[in-house]
């Protein structure tokens, strides 16, 4: 399995996702050009393309390169109907699906959008999680609630330790300095906060993180309650690190 960060827009991640017979699926072209680059550059032939929310720089995309590479599935929430340009695929908590021989397993995970969806491939080890989880941060409650971004952040939080995070921007590093905020004490987040920062003045993503990061670093992921996490989440809002 290979997974190809894309950059695009001023700082998103599409993907690509090529399971090792050749099937290929891309995660949430914010825009055609970048991902078209790169497919030309890894010589790929996607065939699906995940949107994990509704969000434009995360969809905006779908049609053009729907087009160009002549792909017909396009994966969302079901209750994202209408809101996906393009959208052929209504996933719902629980489904899963097939890339190649690799299982992709699909959490509904609301919060940052109501029809928030993350894709799990469990043999390959990587979820991908959208505007919902980020390195060291989790998203802004567009639509959802304290709450549900609370059990959504749990139940990523339960997949397997060694799981890498793919997310939807480059927020590392000023997720970072609220971390420290947080927790001005912990070793982890300063470690952290030194390999971010050697990534990117490297021009490396800092993409993907683990799952077992994020429970040592991530301020929302060690929210315990969900009085705690609004509370995280407003001053986050607010933050001028
Ligand atoms: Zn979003």
């Amino acid at each position: 399995m290979k997974i190809v960060p894309v950059a695009c827009l001023k700082d998103n991640y599409a993907y690509l996702v090529c399971e090792d017979s050749g099937a290929c699926a891309i995660v949430d072209p914010s825009e055609a050009g970048p991902v078209l680059a790169a497919v030309k550059a890894h010589g790929v032939k996607p065939t699906a393309i995940w949107n994990t929310h509704h969000h434009y720089d995360h969809v905006g995309g779908n049609e053009e390169l729907a087009k160009e590479l002549g792909i017909s599935d396009v994966y969302g929430h079901a209750s994202d109907r209408g809101r996906i340009p393009g959208q052929t695929k209504f996933l719902e908590e629980g489904d899963r699906f097939t890339l190649g021989a690799a299982s992709v397993g699909i959490l509904h995970i609301p919060g940052h959008t109501l029809g928030a969806v993350a894709y799990v491939l469990t043999t390959a080890g990587a979820v991908f999680t959208g505007d919902t989880l980020f390195v060291a941060g989790c998203g802004r409650l567009f639509e959802g609630t304290p709450e549900m971004m609370f059990v959504s952040l749990a139940k990523l939080a339960a997949l397997p330790d060694e799981t890498r995070v793919y997310c939807g921007h480059e927020y590392t590093e000023a997720n970072l300095r609220f971390a420290r905020e947080i927790e001005p004490d912990s070793t982890a987040i300063l470690g952290a906060i030194a390999s971010a920062r050697a990534a990117r003045e490297h021009g490396e993503p800092t993409v993907p993180s683990r799952i077992a990061d994020e429970k040592r670093i991530n301020p929302f992921v060690r929210a315990k309650t969900v009085a705690e996490l609004a509370d995280r989440r407003s001053r986050k809002d607010n933050f001028k690190g």
